[in-house]
């Protein structure tokens, strides 16, 4: 017997319907050099109708690619609903990749029309010529004369909202319809496409909005300072737009603690997001200034792990950290740590420094490295965190390769992590080395690499090291060629990499050794490497 429900598509069309007719008051203020941009929910709703005119003018169809590179601000939101909600698919660019990976995404993705933030230009300029699907490049900006550039003729958002009709008739959609797209920044080699479809994210904007995982709500004011960039702000444009909370962005200031808290501060902000090293910061800033943030309730931190010493800063003023975990291919929201009722007062504390247990619609196991046998949640037994449920990918796109699927098909996350009896996660590693400095991704494997391209280097091999601001930085162990021993610098090293990788992956140290230890079967022992390497700054 079948159920007799209405086959009701879960497509972004529907949280759109709820920000026109439910909240259109509700406010969205984005931070700008001369103060902020205030509307509402309702004004973005009407541009959201003439951009997807816009799009439709510019030829745009179902299934086309629509790349973004922009801040956390309000014409990226208008961009999030109307290019999934008219059929195509949000390419949200990471503007912090290097010129070869942004090209290569653009490219991979085949990005039909491009909109850019005024002030990101010069990073697109970079690799103008290099992107020959690209048709059209609209810039978004608050007036002013554009930077130099070789892009050639460039649209005007504004101009191109203002000619467009009022009115938008939203096709209907298929909820297994791809609605946005997200490279992860791969270890070794390109990066590779995650596809949302309109169905994960209707499914993750509602898991959202639980108490018991980031419990978005209508009373809130949501900061979320994690970029729209990156693994689609954790959600939160379509959760805050589901729930109808009132939405701040910080635009271009996301990593300035004093204009976070001011913005947190003047808006009466209640929930922040973001990856701990921007809380580091902002702890810094309130220690500084003795602002208080009586409004907050919760500060969400997770795309690295919360460090406890943070956790415990933040509860000096009354600001809770709740700590979760995910990845762009989990859409993010994997594991969101909030203790139960059986914990002890003592346990909770316990387990609010873990990543948590998984999310309603997220299951989730441990299983051992090598074998693949799942483990038990006993605490100490560690393996790879594998996860199954409706927002966690199936496939790459552009890639067969189903390495990253286990034959029962549930994805294999490269996290390791230990299980307590009843399901909370704790990240012990990843099976893949890559350094995360300040919530972003430096690829070891590039930079050994690029190191190892100098003349007078034998290997190298680059570690991530914890570092009291950046969370990691990378540290390269450099064995030089026999005949150049003791007159190879750090500095040379460094300058010869300048052009060749972007600046903020340059390595904070280069330590010259004999002989870099090895594994079984001749890959560098980054363990053995790691546990005896002295602090960054420290030898
Ligand atoms: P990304 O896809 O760039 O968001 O990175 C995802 C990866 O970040 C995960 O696979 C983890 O290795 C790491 N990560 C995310 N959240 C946490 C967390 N709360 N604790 C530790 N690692 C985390």
């Amino acid at each position: 017997m079948r159920g007799l429900m209405q086959d009701y598509p879960l497509t972004l069309q529907h949280i759109f319907w709820r920000i026109e007719k439910l909240f259109a008051r509700k406010e969205i203020v984005t931070r700008r050099e001369d103060g902020v941009h205030r509307y509402t929910y309702g004004d973005c709703a009407a541009r959201v109708k003439r951009l997807a005119n816009v799009l439709t003018g510019l030829g745009i169809g179902p299934g086309d690619r629509i790349g973004t590179l922009a801040w956390n601000n309000y014409r990226h939101l208008e961009l999030y609903y109307a290019v999934p909600c008219m059929g195509a698919v949000l390419h949200t660019l990471n503007l912090r990749l290097f010129p070869e990976q942004l090209a290569f995404v653009i490219n991979d993705a085949e990005d039909k029309v491009l909109f850019v933030d005024q002030t990101i230009l010069p990073i697109l300029n970079r690799i103008a010529g290099q992107i020959p699907h690209v048709e059209k490049i609209i810039v978004l900006s608050d007036g002013g004369d554009l930077p130099p550039h070789n892009l050639g003729d460039l649209l005007d958002y504004e101009a191109l909202l203002a000619d467009a009709g009022k009115e938008f008739a939203w096709p209907v959609l298929d909820e297994r319809d791809a609605a946005a797209m997200c490279y992860t920044s791969g270890t070794t080699g390109n990066p590779k496409g995650v596809v949302y479809s309109h169905r994960s994210q209707f499914l993750h904007a509602m898991a959202g909005l639980q108490r018991d995982t980031l419990g978005l709500s209508e009373t809130d004011t949501i900061l979320p300072v994690v970029p729209m960039f990156h693994v689609n702000s954790w959600g939160i444009p379509y959760g805050a737009g589901m729930a109808g909370a009132k939405l701040l962005f910080p635009d271009r200031w996301m990593g300035d603690g004093a204009a976070l808290l001011e913005l947190a501060r003047e808006e009466d902000a209640t929930l922040l997001a973001g990856v701990p090293t921007v809380w580091i910061g902002l702890l810094r800033q309130i220690e500084q200034t003795g602002i208080a943030l009586p409004t907050v309730h919760t500060i969400v931190g997770g795309g690295s792990a919360v460090p406890p010493a943070l956790i415990e800063g933040m509860d000096r003023h009354d600001l809770r950290v709740v700590h979760a975990w995910g990845m762009t291919e989990t859409s993010p929201i994997g594991t969101v740590a909030r203790p139960r009722t059986w914990h002890s007062a003592e346990q909770a504390e316990v387990m609010r420094r873990t990543q948590g247990p998984p999310v309603p619609g997220v299951e989730l196991r441990i299983a051992d490295i090598d074998s693949g046998a799942e483990l038990p949640w006993d605490g100490v037994a560690f393996g790879e965190v594998q996860v199954r449920g409706p927002w966690i990918i199936s496939a790459y796109y552009h890639d067969a390769d189903p390495g990253k699927l286990t034959d029962d098909g549930w994805f294999r996350t490269g996290d390791v992590a230990t299980m307590t009896p009843d399901g909370y996660m704790s990240i012990v590693d990843r099976t893949k080395d890559v350094i995360k400095s300040g919530g972003e991704w430096i690829s070891s494997v590039e930079l050994e690499n690029a190191i190892m391209a100098h003349p007078k280097v034998l290997e190298a091999t680059v570690i991530a090291l914890p570092h009291p601001k950046w969370q990691e930085r990378p540290v390269a162990f450099v064995v030089p060629a026999p005949e150049h021993r003791d007159q190879v610098t750090q500095q040379e090293i460094l300058d010869f990499l300048a052009d060749k990788v972007a600046r903020w992956w340059l390595p904070d140290e280069v330590r010259f050794i004999a002989e870099l230890p090895k594994t079984s079967v001749g890959k560098f022992d980054k363990k053995v490497l790691r546990a005896e390497a002295a602090p960054i700054g420290g030898e």
